[in-house]
């Protein structure tokens, strides 16, 4: 059994990949990981980039010279990385080229719900969208292909449930990396003049226009299937996941109405950009009244809506523009079932009413795990900033959590690196609110540091938080340039934060132990009083990894309950999953299993009455 996303990295193994570079990204992040495990025995070069941008220039620099280059980031990354994508759309790339940009319907772990679709027709680019891990292996393989007969890069749009689904595949033999030909000097191609751009953008338009639709209908991702009759008035089209949603549904409603989807016809489209459109003018021509069933944006139901008038064609289009597909989050078997079987006229089962039935799962809001060094961070500065004016933001990462109740510590949240640059625009705006920005350290690399010079620069009064936990913990603890690994499994010297904020100039810089709530506390008092760009950077080890990094395990923590007052103090400000208050004795309870002896409660307590199960604390 491989994942999808698995999948990809292996599709990319076997289409010879020199050079894999991305950020991490959910749902995006194991393909890196996977390349980096057969790095030696192919010889690809891995690595995990700052940021998107950075890992797109990259391999931009490897496609140039005529290696193959595959480049992973979840949708909002390709954002970040729209600048080099766009100009390479224009100055187009010699080695192949795939760029991963992988989407989030729902969204389940994003800012937005984008549609990497809309992105390859704005940026030009040629787009695959796969439907299963055997799919997306196949398609990276073609993405190489196209990418270098036309010289361009190729955009792979998986979704989650594609990126993290499973199916059993055989694991090829591993070809060696290909040979690289070489960079040949040739300013004309590889200088972005304007008169260059402006030839390349005739040139793209044609291709876009006529070769690539007329080439994609002839490919293997883009098919009518007739369901046996060729006259069928009715039609579906769907890509991606949704197209193995269609099926389901429709062997599942043949199942309880036989017959009553035989004379469906089916067109999977799996190149919506260029859109394959010889192939959609047959389909149109087949079925007169289609439901287009997709996720995010209707791409594929406005496409067909624009060969269906260009071409005359009498049809009757339904999706999302008519309401008969829901216009955001995640399509699922039983919705797409629904949404055939009204289309097709036929009412709801009884099956479909008893789950309807099922009473909903409990509500689970996502919580900073017990242990946490960000929530004694959060805590220190709540309690520094007791009665003053603040403005609280924050960023993506673990630490988005520090907005949920007790803590309430996150007033904005908006995308990577804006908490510094917002905090900045909250200060002109009121230069005598405290205006603090927390980051962690990853997304301090990754977005972070032009904002604290920009600060600096335009003397923005601001107190810069780092959650220095040494990884990047939300995505899966991949390393970064400040814990001193590479991918390609190399120690280097870790990039000191400290020195970065010291050479643009903030003042104070200090460095603590984030547990130390003393400690802490005195810290961010101090550098709220600075006149100008100051920092805290709070250290402390995800403990998800802790170990791993080193660290020793604590003695854990247990309450007293001859010392107990009940006074709930630790509960109703701290928010540790540990903590649980027993309402027979009315004294407080700590989780054995979950208490990872970080000590914040015990520094919290009034009356001493939590303790370390040595005895010590
Ligand atoms: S803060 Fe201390 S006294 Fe109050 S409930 Fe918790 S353990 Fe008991
Ligand atoms: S020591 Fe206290 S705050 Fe830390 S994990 Fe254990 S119960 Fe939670």
């Amino acid at each position: 059994m491989i994942m999808g996303n698995q999948a990809i990295a292996l599709g990319a193994l076997c289409a010879g990949v020199n050079l894999a570079a991305g950020y991490p990204g959910t749902p995006s992040s194991e393909i890196i990981e996977f390349i980096a495990k057969y790095r030696k025995e192919t010889g690809a070069y891995v690595e995990w980039s700052v940021n998107e941008k950075a890992a797109v220039e990259v391999a931009a620099g490897t496609s140039y010279a005529g290696g193959r280059t595959l480049v992973t980031m979840k949708q909002v990354g390709l954002n970040v990385a729209s600048d080099p994508v766009m100009c390479l759309s224009y100055v187009g790339v010699k080695g192949g080229m795939v760029i991963v940009s992988a989407d989030d319907p729902g969204p389940i772990s994003s800012q937005t719900e984008q549609d990497t679709r809309h992105f390859a027709s704005y940026s030009k680019l040629p787009c695959f969208d796969p439907s299963t891990p055997k799919e997306a292996f196949e398609m990276v393989q073609a993405a190489f292909e196209y990418s270098e007969k036309y010289h361009t890069p190729v955009l792979l749009r998986p979704t989650t449930r594609v990126d993290h689904a499973y199916q059993s595949m055989e694991i090829p033999s591993l070809p060696k990396a290909k040979e690289i030909a070489g960079f040949e000097k040739d300013s004309k191609r590889w200088v972005i003049f304007p008169r260059a751009s402006f030839l390349n953008h005739q040139k793209i338009f044609e291709r876009n226009l006529v070769t690539l639709p007329e080439d994609f209908s002839k490919s293997k991702f883009n098919y009518i299937e007739e369901n046996g009759h060729p006259d069928g008035k009715k039609g579906i089209a769907a890509s991606g996941i949704s197209w193995e949603y269609v099926k389901e549904a429709l062997s599942l409603i043949e199942a309880e109405h036989e017959g009553s989807t035989k004379n469906l016809t089916l067109m999977k489209i799996g190149t919506p950009y260029p859109f394959p459109e010889p192939t959609a003018r047959d389909f149109l021509e087949k079925a007169q009244e289609v439901l287009v069933v997709e996720e995010l944006d209707p791409i594929l139901e406005d496409s067909l809506i624009y060969v269906a008038g260009k071409n005359h064609l009498p049809n009757t289009i339904l999706g999302k523009n008519t309401g008969h597909i829901a216009r955001a989050g995640e399509n699922t078997v039983a919705s797409v079932k629904e949404a055939i079987e009204s289309f097709l006229g036929i009412e709801q089962t009884k099956e479909d009413s008893k789950a309807d039935e099922i009473p909903p799962l409990p509500v689970r809001p996502p919580v900073l795990c017990a242990g946490c060094p960000h929530r004694a961070s959060f805590y220190a500065v709540k309690q520094a900033m007791k009665k003053e004016k603040t403005v609280y933001c924050g960023d993506i990462g673990c630490y988005t959590l520090g907005n949920a109740a007790p803590l309430d510590m996150c007033d904005t949240c908006l995308c990577m690196g804006a908490d510094i640059t917002m905090a900045q625009g909250f200060f002109h705006a009121e230069p005598d609110r405290k205006c603090f920005s927390f980051i962690g350290d990853s997304t301090f690399f990754a977005s972070g540091i032009t904002g604290v010079v920009n600060a600096v620069y335009n003397q923005a009064k601001i107190t810069l938080c780092i959650l220095d936990n040494s990884t990047t913990a939300m995505t899966g603890h991949q390393p970064h340039p400040g814990t001193g690994l590479t991918m390609m499994g190399n120690a280097v010297e870790k990039i000191s934060m400290e020195k970065i904020l010291e050479a643009v100039g903030v003042s104070p810089v200090i460095t603590v132990d984030a547990f130390n709530l003393k400690e802490t506390v005195e810290a961010v008092k101090k550098a709220s009083e600075a006149e100008s760009v100051s920092a805290v950077i709070f250290k402390g080890p995800c403990i998800a990894i802790a170990q791993k990094l080193g660290f020793k395990a604590q003695a854990k923590m247990l309450v007293d309950d001859s010392k107990c007052i009940g006074c709930k103090k630790c509960i109703s400000e701290l928010g540790c999953p540990a903590i649980t208050f027993s309402t027979d004795t009315k004294k407080a309870l700590i989780e054995k299993s979950l208490c990872t002896g970080c000590t914040l409660c015990s520094q919290v307590c009034p009356v001493k009455a939590i303790v370390s199960e040595g005895g010590d604390k």
